[in-house]
């Protein structure tokens, strides 16, 4: 399989305690993916962000910026749609190389580790940008979507299925209340 991103890496080896290090990075449209159905980048990814050195651990802070192809969750159509998101995580570094990619939840603080003296970004930020994407995508805020009955694309038409299919139970109650 494809990597989903390609190597991101910062070095740390000359970072002291409470120094701070900015980064960018662009990658190319080609050069990365977004592990999620119906998602697709239709841009470069434009990274912006720091490494500060905390004393035990590492704070990672970027905003990434990119362009994504996403299906409408209500009329199934494909739309564009730019994405920003904040980025902010904790990097314990590990005397392991097998924990690389682990993460753990230690006092409800969710953090990565890495060995060594560098940091891979990528997986990080392809990472939370999925659990960034909206779960509602909607092409639209006021989008109709599909009938439920007929399929037909209530933005473009609307269709007869509201008057002809009425439960008939409701059909019934209507009758009663109109007598
Ligand atoms: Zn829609
Ligand atoms: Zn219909």
């Amino acid at each position: 399989m494809r990597d989903l991103i390609r190597d991101l890496t910062i070095s740390i080896a000359n970072l002291k305690s409470g120094e701070i290090k900015s980064f960018e990075f662009f990658v190319p449209q080609d050069e990365w993916q977004i592990p999620e159905d119906q998602v697709e980048p239709i841009g470069p990814l434009e990274i912006a962000g720091t490494i500060t050195h905390a004393g035990d651990f590492f704070v990672f802070q970027a905003k990434v910026k990119t362009r994504l192809k996403m299906q409408c969750t209500r009329c199934l159509i494909d739309f564009e749609q730019d994405f920003v998101l904040d980025i902010e995580e904790e990097l314990k570094k590990s005397d392991s190389p097998d924990d690389l990619e682990d993460e753990f939840n230690d006092d409800d603080n969710l953090y990565s580790t890495f060995a060594g003296q560098e940091i891979d970004l990528g997986e990080i930020i392809v990472e939370h940008m999925v659990l960034g994407l909206p779960l509602q995508r909607l092409c639209d805020e006021e989008c109709k979507g599909l009938c439920s009955h007929c399929g037909q694309d209530l933005n473009k038409k609307s269709c007869d299925c509201k008057d002809k299919n009425v439960d008939p139970r409701l059909q019934a109650l209507k009758h009663l209340l109109k007598d």
